[in-house]
C-alpha cells in the first residue's frame, strides 16, 4: 500500500515523501480511504500509531480542494499534545500553504484573539480555552466549520472536558464532518461518539 493507492494527492504524497513516510501506517491505510469519502470515523488507536496524519491528511486534502480559513478545528487534552498536532499539519501542509494556530490555556489571550482573526485554516485547541474565545473574543466563531478532530477522547473526558466539548458541539454546523479518536473504548467514549459522530466507520489498530 502507498499513500497514492490510499487517494492522497500528489503534493501531499510528496510531503510524506520528505518526511519519510515510505508507507501508510495501519490506522492510515484503514482510515484514509474511509475519510476520503466523506465518512466520518472512530479510531482506537495508540500515540505512535501514525494517527495525527491518518487525520490530518483527510483534512489537509479537504482543504486543498476547497479553501477556507477556519475549516477545521482539533480538541486535544494537552498542550504538548496540541503542539505536536500543530507541528504535524505544518511539516505535511506546508506545501499546500497551510495555517494553524495553537489555541491553549496559560498563554495570553489577547494574542490569541489576534491570531484568530487572521482566521486560520486549522486550529488546534484545548476545550476550556477555545471555549473561553467562543464566548469572549468579538468576531470569532465556528459557523462555517468543516472539520472537527476529538484526539485522545478517553483523556480529554477524563480531564472533565466533556461539558466544554457539548458546549462546543452546539456552536459548530451540525452538518460537518468528525473524527474521534480514542487509545481505549470506554462508557463516557461511547456517549461522546453518539452526540457527535454520524454512522462513523470504526476503526481498531
Ligand atoms: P502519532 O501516532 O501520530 O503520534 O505518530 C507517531 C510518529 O510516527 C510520529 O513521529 C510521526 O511523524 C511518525 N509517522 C506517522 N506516520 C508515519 C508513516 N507512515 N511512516 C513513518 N513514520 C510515520
Amino acid at each position: 500500500t502507498t499513500f497514492k493507492s490510499l487517494g492522497v494527492i500528489e503534493q501531499l504524497c510528496q510531503a510524506c515523501e520528505q518526511l519519510k513516510y515510505k508507507f501508510p501506517t495501519e490506522i492510515q491505510a484503514e482510515a484514509i480511504p474511509w475519510a476520503l469519502q466523506g465518512r466520518d470515523i472512530i479510531g482506537l488507536a495508540q500515540t505512535g500509531s501514525g494517527k495525527t496524519a491518518a487525520f490530518a491528511l483527510p483534512i489537509l486534502q479537504a482543504l486543498w480542494e476547497a479553501p477556507q480559513g477556519l475549516f477545521s478545528c482539533i480538541l486535544a487534552p494537552t498542550r504538548e499534545l496540541a503542539y505536536q498536532i500543530s507541528e504535524s499539519f505544518e511539516s505535511l501542509g506546508s506545501i499546500i500553504g497551510v495555517r494553524c494556530a495553537v489555541i491553549i490555556g496559560g498563554m495570553d489571550m489577547m494574542s490569541q484573539a489576534i491570531a484568530l482573526s487572521k482566521k486560520p485554516h486549522i486550529i488546534i485547541a484545548t476545550p476550556g480555552r477555545l471555549h473561553d474565545h467562543l464566548e469572549n473574543t468579538k468576531g470569532f466563531n465556528l459557523r462555517n466549520l468543516k472539520y472537527l478532530v476529538m484526539d485522545e477522547a478517553d483523556k480529554l473526558l477524563d480531564m472533565d472536558f466533556g461539558p466544554v466539548i457539548d458546549k462546543i458541539l452546539k456552536v459548530i454546523p451540525k452538518e460537518r464532518h468528525t473524527y474521534l479518536f480514542s487509545a481505549t473504548m470506554t462508557t463516557k467514549v461511547a456517549k461522546l461518539q453518539r452526540a457527535s459522530l454520524n454512522n462513523p466507520v470504526k476503526i481498531e489498530v
